[in-house]
């Protein structure tokens, strides 16, 4: 799995020229495919079987799972949380989760969808999105998160201002699902700017975290 960077451009499919943006260098495979999977995210806890590769194509959704080989899956942020999950058993998911998705459940339900494609153990990667420093929350909001998934989703900003930290809520529902946290963590997209930021730049492109199945199930 990989990430796309601005440097890579825009990686809506409607952006793309001749071919789609090349996370990881032009060698990968997933560079010389162009059937890639996206959702058309609806910031809910929509979750799509991906059976074979198509594409460019988006469906209505927020998290992507397929247990085929050479099928790449694509979420796309400027600020939400990006996560790719891949099971030694074969098959691997992605995930777009905003703070409404996460509350409503995705990385649960995606994990979820996983299993019953025959994943038994999960590993989770964490992309790009915004970190507690400069995701400033209303408490309303942050009172719901954290009545759902603990304190521990409640921080500060850079400026001392009640925050949602992205990240911990991610761990938190990644928990819950019986998955253990990311095994590697993105920087900021707000205070990096080699990714793009709606909240901090106004950027209207995305990068992308596509997961790409490459060798075969394990017997
Ligand atoms: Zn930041």
């Amino acid at each position: 799995m990989s990430v796309t960077t601005r440097r890579d451009g825009d990686a809506r499919p409607a952006e793309w020229t001749a071919a789609p943006p090349s996370p990881g260098g032009t060698g990968r495979p997933w560079a010389a495919s162009l059937a890639w999977t996206f959702v058309r995210q609806v910031h809910g806890n929509r979750v799509a079987v991906v059976d074979a590769p198509a594409g460019p194509i988006e469906l209505d959704a927020d998290a992507l799972v397929s247990g085929a080989a050479a099928t790449p899956l694509a979420v796309l942020g400027a600020d939400c949380a990006l996560v790719g999950l891949a099971s030694p058993q074969g098959p691997v998911g992605a995930v777009h989760a905003g703070w409404r998705g996460a509350l409503a459940g995705v990385l649960e339900r995606t994990v979820d969808a996983m299993r019953a494609l025959g994943a038994s153990e999960i590993v989770a990667v964490l992309g790009p999105c915004i970190h507690a420093e400069c995701y400033e929350f209303g408490e309303r909001e942050l009172d719901r998160v954290a009545g759902r998934y603990g304190d521990s989703v409640r921080s500060t900003t850079a400026g001392g201002r009640p925050a949602l930290d992205l990240p911990m809520l991610v761990e938190r529902s990644l928990e819950r699902a019986g998955v253990a946290p990311p095994e590697q963590i993105a920087g900021c997209t707000a205070c990096d700017d080699r990714w793009y930021s709606h909240r901090a730049r106004g950027d209207r492109e995305r990068h992308a975290l596509v997961v790409w199945r490459e060798e075969r199930a394990r017997p």
